[in-house]
């Protein structure tokens, strides 16, 4: 199995999209329900400090990175630049995003246990 590393993107705590989600229980949950290997949180993971944080951090072989952020489509395109910059393809064995857009606190949360036992499976 890969390790499962969670990067979780708060999108500065301020959009309107994640209103519903309680960022501090959300991530105290997934850090302590949700078997995995480590998770980071970053306010703007598509800045360029969560890009140099992405370069520095990510690594190719052995490991996927659940993203829990924005919209998926969005986060293929926003999230590019980190990924490509630590040269780190963006395919099915490096990188499962999840949106945690317009969800509740344990919507998301229930969102994100799947996606990281999916890539346990
Ligand atoms: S990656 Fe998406 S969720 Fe994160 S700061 Fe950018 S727009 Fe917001």
């Amino acid at each position: 199995m890969p390790k499962r590393a969670i990067l979780m993107c708060s999108c500065s705590f301020a959009c309107p999209s994640m209103v519903n989600l309680n960022f501090p229980t959300f991530i105290e949950r997934v850090r302590l329900e949700i078997p995995h290997d480590y998770m980071v949180v970053h306010p703007r993971l598509c800045e360029t400090n969560g890009e140099a944080l992405m370069e520095d951090l990510l690594k190719k072989d052995g490991i996927t990175y659940i993203t829990a952020a924005c919209k998926i489509e969005k986060q293929a395109k926003l999230l590019r630049d980190g990924f490509q910059r630590a040269g780190v393809p963006m395919n099915e064995k490096t990188w499962k995003p999840v949106s945690i857009q317009f969800k509740t606190t344990e919507q998301a949360f229930e969102d994100v246990k799947k996606a990281v036992e999916e890539v346990g499976e």
